[in-house]
């Protein structure tokens, strides 16, 4: 059994990593400060003694004896970490930080979670992990962009100048159960439009791509991350190859939910990426993994999620 720290453990991706963490007979510190988490994604695991839920702010230090930290505690949602971009360049930075300084004193394990948004509005397609990026330091995501390349960074620098042992994952666009329903993003949106029989708001006209994983598969992809040999570091891309328009996705949930909501079409947010595909041909590698659920069969598991939930409120 092994004591893990999980920061933003009451996020969407957090819950779903501490359930699994338990589930293989682990102890779990879940540290939150709630910002875009939610009791209820970790409800359920209260009453599991060897879980622990704790109120916390990661850019404040936290003492803890754990034998590995999975760093995920920062807003992902255009949305959210745009809110406060000062507080979302802090949570990164501090974070990071704190996280590396906690590893570094107790000799413990250490994961990131990175985005594809190191590789900004991306001119190299499909991204690979040798890719440096095409990011806007100024612009509106560079809080979010920018604070993770930080925290990239720092952990290659923790890692060469004091020998803690580090991953880096590079995540791309997830989503699944445990999404808030007014998360801003774009799957959770979608679905919660139809199923409302709302409009579905399309941004710019639609020809933008994402590649999105449902998030069984990244959990998957964290734990063979976290669990292989101590020298590959990363940064690897974790994601699901399969690439879409977000016309094409908008159209899908609307076919899958049978729903009568019309696209609608809004302004392009600035700086938004034209396109993003993961290359996984290294996580193939180091890994051997790759993602298993198909677009659709993740749809029609979120939206039976959302379904329930709206049903519920
Ligand atoms: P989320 O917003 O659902 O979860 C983030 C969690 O961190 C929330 O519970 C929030 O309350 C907590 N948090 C935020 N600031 C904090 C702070 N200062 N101190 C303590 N807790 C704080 O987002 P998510 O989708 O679950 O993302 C989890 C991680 O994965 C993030 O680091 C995100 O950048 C990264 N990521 C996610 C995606 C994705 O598509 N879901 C893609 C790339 C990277
Ligand atoms: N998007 C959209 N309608 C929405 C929400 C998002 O068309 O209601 C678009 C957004 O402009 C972007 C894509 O969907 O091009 C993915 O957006 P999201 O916020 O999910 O993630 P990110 O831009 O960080 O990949």
């Amino acid at each position: 059994m092994k004591r893990i720290l999980v920061t933003g453990g009451a996020g969407f991706v957090g819950s779903h990593l501490c359930e699994r963490l338990l589930g293989e007979g682990n102890e779990v510190i879940c540290l939150d400060n709630f910002f875009t988490g939610q009791k209820r994604n970790v409800v359920h695991l209260l009453d599991n003694p060897f879980f622990e839920l704790v109120r916390h702010d990661v850019i404040n230090p936290f003492v803890v004896e754990v034998d590995e930290i999975y760093n995920l505690a920062c807003p992902a949602s255009p949305v959210h970490y745009q809110y406060n971009p000062i507080k979302t360049v802090k949570t990164s930075v501090m974070g990071a930080i704190n996280m590396l300084g906690l590893a570094k004193r107790i000799r413990a394990k250490v994961l990131q979670a990175s985005t594809s948004e190191v590789y900004g509005d991306p001119k190299v397609h499909p991204q690979t992990e040798s890719y440096w990026g095409h990011v806007n330091p100024i612009g509106t995501r560079s809080c979010y962009d920018e604070g993770k390349r930080v925290a990239e960074t720092l952990f290659m620098n923790y890692h060469q100048q004091n020998g803690v042992r580090i991953k880096i994952i590079r995540i791309f666009n997830t989503y699944g159960p445990h999404m808030h329903p007014n998360d801003g993003r774009v799957v959770s949106n979608f679905i919660v439009q139809a199923l409302k029989g709302n409009n579905i708001t399309v941004y710019g006209k639609g020809d933008q791509t994402r590649s999105f994983q449902y998030v069984d598969d990244l959990i998957n992809g964290m734990a063979k991350m976290m669990a292989t040999s101590d020298d590959f570091t990363g940064p690897v891309n974790i994601g699901n190859p399969g690439e879409f328009t977000i016309l094409e996705l908008a159209q899908k949930v609307i076919t899958l939910i049978g729903s009568k909501s019309k696209i609608v079409y809004e302004p392009l947010p600035s700086d938004d990426p034209l396109q993003r595909q993961p290359d996984i041909s290294l996580a193939r590698e180091k890994l051997n993994w790759e993602p298993k659920i198909s677009l659709d069969k993740g749809l029609v598991k979120t939206i039976e999620y959302f379904d329930q939930l709206l049903k519920e409120s």
